[in-house]
């Protein structure tokens, strides 16, 4: 099931939430600082505890990693890391569908039957939120077409697209529409 909702991803009582966030994955701006400072020191701590893919990059663009939620509501925060956008000739497309796809893929792994997205991408990294939700929506979809595929009976993950703004919402909730 996909739902599309307006507002503060970490106010979500979800499995998990994403956050976009950076490849040293200490903290950051946007939705990145909102996530830090509403689950706690702890949550710095454990992202310092991950291991570092080669120096200062703890996690590359289009993966994901996975931590506790500490003080959110959340149970877990996937960290996932979007491409800064460029003119979307730089494979700025296939990166942003890998967050969502090794972020589905991590939540599945870890029992979660919800997962909360912001908008990845789409602030200071200045993707285009029309060509971004069009990614998002199709690998959400594309993700709960096959998990049926593979398991009939199979729970549905719920995914929920958290927008920030009546704007994103808009732009989600026509993609979400269409068949
Ligand atoms: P990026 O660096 O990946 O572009 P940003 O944090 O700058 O990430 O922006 C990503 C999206 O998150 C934007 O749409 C922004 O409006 C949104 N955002 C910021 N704070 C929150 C929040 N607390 N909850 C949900 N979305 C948020």
């Amino acid at each position: 099931m996909i739902k599309v909702i307006q507002g503060d991803i970490t106010a979500l009582a979800v499995d998990a939430i994403v956050n976009a966030a950076n490849q040293m994955m200490l903290g950051g701006g946007g939705v990145d600082g909102a996530i830090h400072r509403a689950a706690g020191r702890e949550l710095y701590e454990a992202c310092l505890k991950v291991p570092e893919a080669r120096p200062g990059v703890r996690c590359p663009t289009g993966e994901a990693r996975i931590t506790p939620g500490f003080r959110l509501p959340a149970k877990f925060v996937i960290h996932t890391v979007g491409p800064v956008y460029r003119d979307g000739q730089h494979g700025e497309p296939e990166k942003l569908a890998a967050c969502y796809r090794n972020s589905l893929a991590l939540a599945e792994e870890n029992g979660c039957k919800s997962i909360a997205f912001p908008c990845i991408s789409t602030g200071v990294y200045g993707y285009p939120i029309e060509d971004a939700a069009k990614i998002a929506v199709r690998e959400a979809k594309d993700y709960l077409t096959q998990r049926c595929r593979e398991a009939e009976d199979a729970e549905e993950m719920e995914i929920v697209f958290c927008c920030f703004s009546d704007r994103d919402k808009a732009v989600y909730d026509q993609l979400v529409a269409k068949p």
